[in-house]
């Protein structure tokens, strides 16, 4: 993908102090790849309700149009329907990058660059909670190894052209992260156990429930990202919630939040499957002035709305 500065256009956005420099910042035209998907439509409500323009890029392989379907008719808004492992030029200001595919990227001038990485880079971490400073413990041919190392390679490829070609580079690691306009069916626990609950299906818990993972509410992950690519710092930073809970124990939230009588099924878990994770936060809190706000016990009734509306749509069959 080519991205280029707007600057270089002699843009009205940049027009040489013109503007003052309080209005300029509110005008930035940004691209979110991967903006119709999960956590991307949430940061483009709040890019688009802060006065930002921008460019949705998504090939719609997760992302729905139904994510951002309202921001449709209005003129500071653009959805392209586009695979970012194929060239595209645009003048922008500033990329999130949160579309999956780890890309062959090309930059040109100017454009900040922001990495969604993920606490996948740490594997089945041998340190606890981890730190950004951890290397990580990833099994190169694993069954998972395609995301994990896709990501690793992503942040060295990020970090390379940030020394080699100066460009303007974050990194952030994202932890579990949840919330309303989540895939419903695409297999990840929080989404699985609530869809579950709300069907009267068993909730399933992959091996012993033993297992940990921290769960962040998604408005506190958009807050991070936008701290992050307006900060001075690189990164990487963990952008995650330190809550941790087992599996089972996720489980009980939410048969307290939906339904008490709900079953638990075991199944055998996956391959590969990380003992813990915890997000080790101090890094965000000190310079970025970030930490989550919402709670699992908070932000979980917030999704089981939208689910509930999602999966039953009018005919409710359920009004708790
Ligand atoms: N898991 C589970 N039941 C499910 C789906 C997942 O017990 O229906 C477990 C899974 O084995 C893992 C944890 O929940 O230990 C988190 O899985 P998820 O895919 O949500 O996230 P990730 O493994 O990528 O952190």
């Amino acid at each position: 993908m080519i991205y280029q500065n707007r600057a270089e256009f002699g843009s009205s956005f940049n027009s040489g102090g013109k503007i003052p420099l309080g209005l300029q910042r509110k005008g930035l035209r940004i691209v979110v790849t991967g903006g119709a998907g999960f956590v991307g439509s949430h940061l483009v409500d709040r890019l688009i309700a802060r006065g930002d323009s921008v460019i949705v890029v998504d090939n719609f392989f997760t992302g729905r149009k139904e994510n951002v379907m309202h921001h449709f008719g209005n003129p500071r808004f653009e959805l392209i329907r586009h695979d970012v492992v194929e060239p595209l030029l645009l003048e922008v200001d500033q990329i999130y990058h949160l579309a999956c595919p780890a890309s062959p990227v090309h930059y040109k001038v100017g454009a900040r660059f922001l990495l969604t990485s993920t606490s996948e880079v740490y594997g089945d971490p041998l340190e606890h909670p981890q730190k950004e400073t951890y290397w990580g413990n990833v099994n190169p041919i694993g069954v998972r190894s395609c995301y994990d190392e896709g990501k690793r390679t992503a942040e060295t490829l990020t970090m390379d052209y940030h020394r080699g070609a100066g460009v303007e580079v974050r990194i952030a690691r994202i932890f579990n992260t949840y919330g309303p306009r989540m895939c419903i069916d695409d297999g990840r626990v929080v989404s699985n156990f609530v869809a579950q609950a709300l069907r009267k299906e068993p909730l399933t818990v992959y091996g012993d429930g033993k297992q940990t993972r921290s769960f962040q509410f998604v408005s506190d992950l958009v807050e991070g990202l936008i701290r992050l690519m307006e900060g001075e710092h690189v990164g990487p930073f963990n952008l995650g919630n330190p809550g941790e809970f087992t599996m089972l124990e996720l489980a009980k939230v939410v048969q307290e939040t939906i339904d008490p009588n709900a079953q638990i099924e075991h199944r055998p878990n996956t391959e590969d499957d990380p003992h813990k994770r915890k997000p080790d936060i101090s890094r965000a809190k000190k310079l970025l002035g970030w930490e989550p706000k919402v709670a699992l016990r908070k932000g979980l009734p917030m999704m089981v709305q939208d689910f509930r509306q999602r999966i039953f749509g009018d005919h409710k069959e359920d009004s708790s």
